[in-house]
C-alpha cells in the first residue's frame, strides 16, 4: 500500500504571527485517526520557527527549494544540509514556478533532487506541462522529459525515498482544476514510467496531483487509483480548508 501525502506549499506568503496562527489551527483540528502524512513547505527564513512548533507532532516541515550547491559563494542560497539542520524532513524540487519564473532546467532540478537525497530529505519532484504543451499534445513528452532527467541520475533505491506530483501549470493558483480524469491518465502514465524503472518503484512512490486542490474537489481527485495526495497552494494557507483536504485521504487502518 502507498503511503499517502498532503503537502502544503505556503509559496512567499507568511509572517512569524500569522505563521503561528495556522500552525496552531492545525494541530488544533488534527484528530489522530488519518494515518496520510502531512507536512507544510514554508519560506526558508521560517522553518526554524515553524520546524520548532511542530516537534513531537505529525506534521512535516519541507523546504520549497534547495540549492544545487552543497555550500559556498552562492549568496541568497539555502542548502539542503541547512534545511535539514533546521529540521526539514522533504523538499520540493523543481516547482512550476522555479521551472518557469528562475528558467531552472530539468537538469538543474536532478542536481537539486540528489543534492536533497544526500541530505536525507525526501525529495518532492515536481512536473507539469503548460496549457500550450497540453494544446499542442506534448503533455507526455514534457513530462517525460522532466521524470528522466531525474531518473537517469538515480538508482530505483533513491528513487524509492521520493515523492512525484504531478502539477499542470494551467491549473496551479488559476482555480482551474484538472478534471479527475485528465489528473488520473498523467498519473497512470507516471506510474507507468515508474515501472519500466522498476515494479517495486511503481508500487511504492506516491504521486501526488497539485493544481487548485480544494476541500470540495480533493476526494474526487484521492479517490482515483493513481493519485495519491495532493501538494497544495492556496488552500494550505487556511487551517479548516487544509485539514479538510487531508481529511479527504483514505484513513488506513
Ligand atoms: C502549488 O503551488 O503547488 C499549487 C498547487 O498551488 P494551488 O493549489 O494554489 O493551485
Amino acid at each position: 500500500m502507498r503511503k499517502q501525502w498532503v503537502l502544503g506549499n505556503w509559496k512567499m506568503n507568511g509572517s512569524s504571527q500569522s505563521n503561528r496562527h495556522l500552525i496552531d489551527g492545525l494541530l488544533a483540528g488534527l484528530d489522530g485517526q488519518n494515518s496520510s502524512g502531512i507536512g507544510v513547505c514554508t519560506p526558508s527564513v521560517y522553518l526554524s520557527q515553524v520546524g520548532e512548533r511542530l516537534i513531537g507532532s505529525p506534521i512535516a516541515l519541507g523546504a520549497q527549494d534547495v540549492s544545487e550547491h552543497s555550500e559556498g559563494a552562492y549568496t541568497g542560497e539555502v542548502s539542503a544540509a541547512m534545511v535539514a539542520d533546521c529540521g526539514c524532513g522533504l523538499a520540493l524540487v523543481g516547482h512550476s514556478e522555479r521551472r518557469t519564473l528562475h528558467g531552472e532546467t530539468s537538469e538543474l532540478v536532478a542536481r537539486k533532487f540528489r543534492q536533497a537525497l544526500s541530505n536525507r530529505l525526501m525529495p518532492v519532484l515536481c512536473v507539469g506541462e503548460t496549457l500550450e504543451q497540453r494544446e499542442d499534445g506534448v503533455t507526455y513528452k514534457v513530462i517525460a522529459e522532466q521524470l528522466d532527467a531525474v531518473f537517469d541520475c538515480c538508482d530505483a533505491n533513491e528513487l524509492a525515498l521520493s515523492v512525484i506530483a504531478y502539477e499542470p501549470v494551467w491549473a496551479i493558483g488559476t482555480g482551474k482544476t484538472a478534471s479527475t480524469e485528465q489528473a488520473q491518465e498523467v498519473h497512470e502514465f507516471i506510474r507507468k514510467r515508474l515501472a519500466e524503472k522498476s515494479q517495486l518503484l511503481a508500487e511504492k512512490v506516491p504521486v501526488l496531483y497539485g493544481g487548485s486542490v480544494k476541500p470540495d474537489n480533493a476526494k474526487e481527485l484521492f479517490s482515483m487509483p493513481d493519485i495519491d495526495g495532493g501538494l497544495i497552494g492556496g488552500a494550505s494557507l487556511d487551517a479548516e480548508s487544509f485539514l479538510a483536504i487531508y481529511n479527504s485521504t483514505e484513513v488506513i487502518g
